[in-house]
């Protein structure tokens, strides 16, 4: 099992190394060199499998020599041993073989954790085998960050920098992170966008000098362990929905392309993945690229499902990079002049080659919010607002009436409790265990978006944990 970059470099690198690394030294992302595929036989012997199992089947076909299948299942099973319901991911009748997925029962109320605890893990599995230490720098637009502070918080493996834009994210999710109280945990308020906070990450790991100095890793969804660890739950609901025969379709609320680009995986695996269907925000670049061929890029529009605030998905490259004919030339190109032009151009020819698989929706906040209120009214069920995106884009994208639809709930509805209130008039209430979130004192550092400044905080961290561990 074998790696390469997607703009061609680092060809034969392992999961070890992919996983580590995060992104290519190229500045491209990881990709398998050939999918590894299921057959039918390994499918059907898993139905009935709990979710672990299920994720360390996918994981022992793509980790290659990195663990033994023992450790490999004994860290799933750690992985998703805390989640709060006995399913980990369970699914949930919205009615005419629609059906909801839940992937909010992990630790910060948000789909991020179903990739970040197995990440965490295996990450800190490898580094102590190495006596090795990095410290983690990553972007979130809220979620992530979170996600990850959880999964790696006390490991004495790790130090943890994350990056959010100041108040673009929502109180409870910058609660999630800035109240962690772990001495390798550092939260860092960027004066400005989403986008500038990836922009400063990226930076950073395309200089190799800092990047070698600070033992950089990132577990972005630009690490190729977290799509992996999201191939799993496409898999979980088509043995759930008893669908390896019929397959089945997955509506997916998207912002960085990750979770979406986790289903178009599935499929690459031999998994019967009939449609992905995409659902934006009004940051709608990835509707538009699907439609007209073009992304010019806008302004990013802060909404009321700002895990989606995203004008460049990272991970579309990975999918850019299969349909260019897997060309790293072509698609290192395409991203330069994306750079330069601030336009993506792709060919019409390279997108029909998709154009069966992906179908795309977007919605306004307004629109949310009254289909919010439409399902609240229907089923009972309160939505997130990036969840109902996923409904609602399923509702209207739903083309093949014989294969059960699956919508993707990606965040526990109290996580965004304003918009929820506002769409439905119930206020929805954290879960116990995070009650005191408001209580809690919080611990951040505000910085400028500046590049400089930046890296120099991230020395000091740095070089404070090395006099502390003297
Ligand atoms: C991260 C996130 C998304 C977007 O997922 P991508 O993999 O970045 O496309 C959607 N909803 C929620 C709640 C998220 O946290």
């Amino acid at each position: 099992m074998s790696f390469v970059s997607t703009r061609g470099g680092d060809a034969g690198a392992t999961f070890e190394e992919v996983m580590l690394a995060g992104l290519a030294s190229d500045g491209g992302l990881f990709v398998p060199q050939v999918w590894p595929s299921f057959e039918p036989g390994d499918l059907a012997a898993l139905a009935g499998a709990p979710y672990h199992s299920v994720v360390a089947a996918v994981a022992g076909r793509l980790t290659g020599a990195t663990f033994a299948e023992s450790e490999l299942t004994a860290l799933a099973e750690a992985s998703y041993a805390g989640f709060g319901h006995p399913d980990v991911a369970p699914l949930r009748d919205l009615g005419d073989d629609m059906h909801l997925m839940e992937l909010f029962w992990g630790p910060t109320l948000s789909f991020k954790d179903y990739a970040l605890q197995l990440l965490g893990r295996l990450m800190d599995a490898v580094l102590d085998r190495r006596s090795e230490r990095v410290t983690i720098v990553g972007a979130t637009s809220g979620d992530t960050g979170s996600a990850a502070i959880a999964a790696l918080q006390d490991r004495p493996t790790a130090d943890v920098v994350i990056l959010h834009p100041a108040g673009r994210v929502s109180d409870v999710q910058r609660r999630q992170m800035t109240t962690v109280t772990a001495s390798n945990v550092h939260n860092v308020a960027i004066d400005g966008t989403f986008d500038d906070c990836q922009d400063l990450v990226k930076a950073m790991f395309a200089d190799p000098g800092f990047r070698d100095e600070m033992h950089l890793s990132a577990v972005n969804s630009i690490n190729f362990g977290r799509i992996m660890a999201q191939i799993s739950y496409y898999l979980w609901a088509i043995l759930r929905l008893d669908a390896l025969d019929s397959g089945a379709s997955f509506a997916v609320p998207t912002g960085n392309f990750g979770n979406v680009y986790a289903g178009y995986a599935a499929r690459q695996m031999g998994l019967p993945v009939r449609s992905l269907i995409i659902g934006n925000n009004r940051n709608n670049g990835v509707t538009r690229l699907f439609t007209t061929g073009t992304l010019a890029l806008e302004e990013v529009v802060p909404t009321t499902s700002p895990a989606m605030d995203i004008q460049v998905p990272s991970n579309l490259e990975r999918l850019l990079f299969d349909i260019s004919g897997r060309s790293g030339h072509v698609t290192a190109t395409m991203m330069t002049d994306f750079r330069l032009r601030r336009t993506l151009n792709v060919p019409r020819s390279d997108l029909a080659k998709v154009s069966g698989l992906f179908r795309t929706a977007w919605m306004s906040d307004e629109a949310v919010e009254g289909y919010m209120g439409h399902v609240y009214r229907d089923t009972g069920i309160l939505l997130d607002p990036h969840s109902v995106i996923a409904v609602a884009a399923g509702r209207m994208r739903h083309d093949i009436p014989s294969v059960p639809l699956v919508a993707i709930a990606t965040a526990h509805p109290s996580k965004f409790p304003a918009a929820v209130e506002r769409g439905t008039g119930v206020l929805p209430a954290l879960p116990e265990r995070l009650s005191d979130l408001f209580d809690r004192k919080e611990r951040c550092t505000d910085l400028p978006n500046d590049l400089g400044v930046v890296r120099s905080h991230i020395r000091g961290v740095v070089e404070r944990r090395g006099l502390e561990n003297r």
